[in-house]
């Protein structure tokens, strides 16, 4: 049966290849979009998560002309790059409000519907360096670590019924978040990943369509790797 599935910041990068992921398995997908235009095949909603009027309003929109959301893909996420000591608090606030913030608005709404659906799929996109740090981004990993314990705090308290909350944590994958990064910073990823190459989004989109799949319904409050290998053992 489709599933009413919202991806945010679905309109690019990862999360349109995650919303596409969906739509190809059969499900009604919504995505979030900021400005210009949603793109084709999808219900577009208007919405900066960092806005909880807009985030309510997107939800009863979803809601009216797909169903309540049962799978949320917690994706839309930025950078503010610098180093510790140039790191503005705004730097700072803008990370947290738009990646952790964000997410448990939209998860915590989310959350709502499937409680009362008894069923539902929450996956937040995380990132290696919540693990592994990241020098130049003390903001973005610990927005990506923040994840992960509100996903596992979300896994007790959600679990019984029938919710399950999972983080997928990709590794270095080509898009234009990590277009701006520095040639010389790009070449030290790459001789760290023992896959030897950059991701390809939809290797992320496979992964969190299988997470929020009947086939993952035992695993919750993981976070699964997808990285080509540059975070084994973290
Ligand atoms: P992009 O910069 O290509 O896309 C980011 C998406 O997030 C856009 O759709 C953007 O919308 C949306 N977004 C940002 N802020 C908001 C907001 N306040 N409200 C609603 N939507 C917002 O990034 P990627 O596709 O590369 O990244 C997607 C996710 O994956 C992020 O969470 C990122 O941290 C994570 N990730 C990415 C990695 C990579 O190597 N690329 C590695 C690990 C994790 P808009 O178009 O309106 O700006």
């Amino acid at each position: 049966m489709a599933r009413s599935v919202l991806v945010t910041g679905g309109n690019r990068g990862i999360g349109l290849a995650i919303a596409t992921a969906f739509k190809e398995a059969g499900d009604q997908v919504a995505v979030t979009y900021r400005s210009g235009e949603p793109p084709e095949g999808f219900l577009g909603v208007k919405c900066d998560i960092t806005d909880a009027e807009q985030v309510e309003a997107a939800f009863d929109t979803i809601a009216a002309e797909h169903g309540p959301v049962e799978v949320l893909i917690a994706n839309a996420g930025i950078t503010r790059d610098t180093l510790l000591l140039r790191m503005s608090e705004d730097d700072w606030d803008s990370v947290i409000a738009t990646n952790l913030t964000g997410s448990f608005r939209v998860a915590k709404r989310a959350a709502k519907g499937m409680l009362r659906l008894r069923r539902g799929r929450i996956v937040f996109i995380s990132s290696v360096v919540g693990m592994l740090g990241s020098a130049g981004q003390v903001n973005y990993a610990a927005s990506k670590s923040g994840l992960i314990g509100m996903a596992r705090s979300m896994a007790r308290e959600l679990g019984s019924r029938g919710i399950t909350t999972n983080v997928v944590a990709p590794g270095f994958v080509e898009t234009d978040m990590t277009a701006v990064l520095p040639e010389e910073t790009q070449k030290l990823y790459l001789s760290q990943i023992p896959l030897g190459r950059f991701g390809d989004v939809s290797e992320i989109a496979k992964a969190v369509r299988w997470i929020a799949s009947e086939e993952a319904g035992y695993i919750t409050g993981a976070v699964i790797p997808v990285d080509g290998g540059i975070g084994m053992g973290n």
